[in-house]
């Protein structure tokens, strides 16, 4: 049985229920990525959250020697119920590394951690990869302090949430050097059902804030577009299945439907629980801005979709998935 929802707002958008299974986000692969071409490496993990956690986990089903640190002592009992050598700062967790994977909140703490605790004390020998969602103009900035220092480093950010982090299905997009790049693709696909090289460092940051603006802005567009078929009468998944096989289908729609009872099983039929949080859409969105002011690109719907989100985002939104803006449209 599909979740009712009881806000007032979600439930002018119910429908009928659907027959699709309740699983979500839906998951494509059973196990994580063993036996694809890595061998046991010393791994440093650095930032082990929601995300971090679940990658760090993968990295030891594969077989490898994960040495992890994160401040919260929360996350590190997690780390180390999962197999990880858990130590009290970044410099131990370095030492001897032929790897080091950090998935941590921000630009800032990326460019901190590297330039205090990475750089200079793991071996240069070391592979850094990067896979927090950070500004290009860091990422760069972080990559090329690592270059000087006589380190090869990617940026790999990743496309999936909390349960394709758990699951070792996420999608990474890498920025480095080609020769960096076929360095880390056996550890990334350890974590996730794809590793693509975007280009040049940078680029794999440049792919995930451009993705994410196109997401949150076909979602806003989207939930108007089923606000207005409402207005005008449709029955709503009459609408949807006309849509999705005509020029309006987009991933927002057929995938990620934003109403509960029509289409796939999504956060709609959770009660906007789960999924990928607005805060996180929005911190993606403000990422694109800055990105779009830096580059001279005039970017309209993705600026709109920024406003909207913030002002979503401040109302106490945050914590609901981001299709949950249909509540205000
Ligand atoms: P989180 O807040 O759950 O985890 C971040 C972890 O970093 C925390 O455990 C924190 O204690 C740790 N940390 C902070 N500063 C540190 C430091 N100086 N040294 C060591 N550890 C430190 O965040 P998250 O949801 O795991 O997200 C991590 C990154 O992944 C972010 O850049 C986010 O934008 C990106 N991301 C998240 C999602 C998602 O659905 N959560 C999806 C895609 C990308």
């Amino acid at each position: 049985m599909r979740a009712s929802c009881s806000n007032a707002a979600c439930s002018r958008f119910s429908r009928r229920p659907k027959t699709r299974p309740k699983a979500w986000p839906p998951s494509s692969k059973s196990a994580p990525a063993c036996g694809r071409g890595s061998k046991t490496m010393k791994i440093a993990f650095i930032g082990l959250g929601n995300m971090g956690g679940g990658m760090a986990a993968n990295l030891v089903k594969a077989g490898h020697d994960v040495h992890a640190f994160d401040l919260a002592e929360a996350a590190l009992a997690r780390a180390k119920e999962n197999g990880c050598t858990t130590y009290t700062s970044v410099k131990e967790a370095v030492q001897g590394a032929d790897v080091v994977v950090s998935m941590l909140p921000n630009g800032a703490i990326v460019k901190a951690v590297y330039s205090a605790d990475v750089i200079g004390h793991a071996p240069t020998s070391a592979l850094l990869l990067d896979c927090s969602t950070i500004d290009v103009a860091t990422a760069r900035e972080v990559a090329g302090q690592a270059a000087g220092a006589g380190y090869a480093m990617v940026d790999a950010p990743v496309s999936g949430g909390i349960a394709a982090a758990n699951g070792g299905t996420l999608t990474f997009m890498v920025g480095g050097s080609t020769d960096a790049f076929a360095r880390g693709e056996p550890i990334l696909a350890a974590m996730g059902k794809a590793v693509i090289h975007a280009g040049d460092s940078g680029a794999g940051q440049a792919a995930k804030i451009c993705n994410n603006m196109l997401l949150g802005a076909s979602m806003v567009a989207t939930c108007e577009t089923f606000a207005m078929a409402e207005k005008l009468g449709l029955d709503l998944q009459t609408f949807f299945d006309i849509s999705s096989k005509a020029s309006g289908q987009c991933w927002s729609m057929t995938s990620y439907c934003p109403v509960p009872g029509v289409g796939p099983t999504t956060p709609a039929d959770n009660g906007y629980q789960g999924g990928f949080a607005t805060a996180l859409m929005l911190k993606d969105l403000k990422l694109a801005m800055e990105a779009a002011k830096t580059a001279g690109a005039n970017v309209p719907m993705g600026a709109r979709a920024e406003e909207l989100y913030a002002a979503f985002a401040d109302a106490g939104n945050g914590g609901l998935d981001f299709s949950a803006i249909i509540k205000t449209l």
